[in-house]
């Protein structure tokens, strides 16, 4: 089994905003809660918002990512049916700060678990934020109960259930703060929105992420993990290394196409007209459609990305 080395260098609209629209939805009830065993106590659970996974055993439940808060009390309800009554929550990792995988921290925060995240995704949550790329959303700070308590940079270890799981920071990718969590010795990667598993991912330009930094992530977990690895993504059911390896294929020929033309001179609605993604699109266009992605491209690099 390989290690990581001890340092290492909606569908916007869709999967940024609740089931039914932005506003005053009626539908959490009807968001079904799948669960299905990975192995190794590690379990994929899907709701309303990005992917889940949840971790039993002796020592108690870790969980990654908490879906948004109306999703709370089935979500909570159905990792401690997966425990067994007298194992509680105690670890939630945050893979990176958006509200579809954060709004949720505070329900688990009262259920017992201890929030661990990158110290980006504290800083971001602290504050008032705007996301300039998803139409100026605004998005309360959370409460102070629903913030990390225990923060890291670059990366963090943790001995819990018999596996030993590492918490790596992957810079200037989808967002600020991003982490991938790797249970080693049950061979599962939750990547967080680093990987939309079959679709164009959104990319937070506003909080530094970029395509060339979610290539440099993939090829990171790539050289270290297994043939046999399992990836969580953040959106998308569970994939293999063949599902990741497209990914990565196609967010190279994205960038290299959209760079070909911001360097030939191009403005952004210039670079979208020419449709740089066209046959791509009925793969991958599924969710974020391919201008929105292209556009984002587009501002990543002109801040340097
Ligand atoms: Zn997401
Ligand atoms: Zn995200």
């Amino acid at each position: 089994m390989r290690n990581w080395p001890m340092i290492l260098p909606f569908f916007l609209i869709l999967c940024l905003s609740p089931p039914g629209g932005v506003q005053g939805l009626q539908d959490w009830d009807s968001v079904e809660i799948q669960v299905s065993p990975i192995r190794g106590g590690v379990n994929f659970v899907t709701a309303a918002g990005g992917n889940l996974a949840a971790f039993v055993g002796p020592d108690g439940v870790l969980v990654v990512d908490a879906d948004y808060a109306e999703m709370s009390d089935r979500l909570i309800s159905t990792v401690k049916e997966l425990a067994g009554s007298d194992t509680g929550i105690r670890f939630l990792v945050n893979t990176h700060w958006h509200f579809d995988h954060t709004s949720g921290n505070e329900a688990f925060a009262a259920a017992g678990a201890t929030i661990i995240a990158h110290e980006g995704v504290a800083r971001l949550l602290s504050a008032d934020q705007v996301m300039a790329a998803v139409g100026g959303r605004e998005v309360p700070a959370a409460p102070e109960s629903a913030r990390p308590s225990i923060t890291f940079n670059d990366r963090m270890n943790l001995t819990l259930n018999g596996d030993v799981i590492h918490m790596v920071h992957m810079p200037d990718a989808h967002s600020n703060g991003d982490v991938i969590v790797h249970f080693r010795d049950a061979d599962v990667i939750h990547m967080g929105d680093l990987f939309f598993n079959g679709r164009y991912p959104f990319i937070d330009v506003d909080q530094g992420g970029n395509i060339s930094g979610m290539i440099q992530a993939v090829e990171e977990v790539l050289d270290h993990s297994l043939e046999s690895t399992v990836f969580i993504p953040g959106h998308g059911p569970l994939a293999d290394r063949d599902n990741l390896l497209a990914y990565r294929e196609m967010l190279t020929t994205v960038r290299d196409r959209v760079r070909a033309l911001l360097d030939a001179g191009m403005s952004r609605d210039e670079v979208i007209a020419e449709k740089p993604t066209e046959d791509l699109d009925e793969i991958w266009g599924s969710g974020l459609t391919g201008d929105r992605l292209v556009g984002l491209v587009f501002d990543g690099m002109s801040r340097g990305g």
